[in-house]
């Protein structure tokens, strides 16, 4: 499959806000990802990213707003029911399952014809271990996810969000605590997720480098509020974006 950025919306996320106590954490964020593009969220710590995504796929509820994924409302529908759909995230602190293999962690996360419900497809153990070596762990697979590195961990709940199946995939700060040598084969291993693959992404990320080489578009998070949008060459060149942002780091 060869996928190409279209201009046919896949999420919609219209005014949407989200207060913890006295803190505002989204505060009316209006955004679109399209079938087919790699979409960035970029913006200092604390400035709403993850509870944006918290929001999209239903952790938290939202205060007011609305978020439709494919057309449809889900923006009150349980994690279970959107992931379901095709929405799947990863998360800033990786979600393996520490004391059981790499090879069951593919096994759990593996939907069935009805859903999450067992028994599994024989075919389930095959996608387990294409996928096992897209990510580099083929030779992992009995080793418990515990054992491995940090980086290795979010490789392999990168493999454990795709036996999933999703059509948008949402990953927060896919390269954080990896190792410099290896973002480069994560940064391609996305690529790939979203060309041959035909996955919509919408990436979280803290490495100027990587996302500006990975997005097709970026969002700009400051204080919980949408600050800015654009190409990636726009992104970097925006004084309000350098001012909150670039220029801090
Ligand atoms: P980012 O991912 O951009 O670093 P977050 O979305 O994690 O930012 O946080 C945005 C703001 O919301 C911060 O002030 C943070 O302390 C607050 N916040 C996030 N999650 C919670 C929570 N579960 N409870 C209370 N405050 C939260
Ligand atoms: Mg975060």
């Amino acid at each position: 499959m060869n996928n190409t950025p279209s201009n046919i919306p896949l999420l919609a996320v219209e005014s949407l806000s989200k207060k913890f106590g006295g803190t505002t954490a989204n505060d009316n964020i209006t955004m679109q990802v399209n079938k087919g593009e790699i979409v960035g969220v970029i913006g200092p710590n604390g400035s709403g990213k993850s509870t944006l995504f918290n929001l999209i796929c239903g952790t938290f509820p939202v205060d007011t707003g609305v978020i439709r994924f494919n057309g449809k409302d889900i923006t009150r529908l349980p994690t279970a029911a959107i992931a379901c759909a095709g929405l799947v995230r990863t998360f800033q602190q990786t979600r393996v399952y520490r004391v059981m293999s790499c090879i069951d962690n593919m096994r759990i996360s593996a939907p069935t014809a009805s859903g999450w419900t067992r028994p599994l497809p024989p075919q389930t153990d095959d996608d387990a271990m294409e996928l096992l070596s897209f990510v580099g762990l083929e030779n992992k697979r009995e080793w418990r996810a515990g054992e491995l590195s940090f980086g290795q961990q979010k490789l392999l709940e990168l493999a454990m969000a795709l036996i999933a199946r999703p059509t948008l995939l949402l990953l927060d700060e896919p390269t954080a605590g990896i190792n410099p040598t290896l973002i480069n084969g994560v940064l391609a291993r996305l690529k790939t997720v979203n060309q041959k693959f035909g996955i919509t992404l919408l990436v979280i990320e803290h490495n100027m480098r990587v996302i500006m080489n990975l997005a097709h578009r970026i969002y700009c998070l400051a204080h919980g509020q949408m600050l800015a949008e654009g190409l990636p060459a726009q992104i970097q060149n925006d004084p309000r974006v350098i001012d909150a942002y670039l220029g801090r780091q």
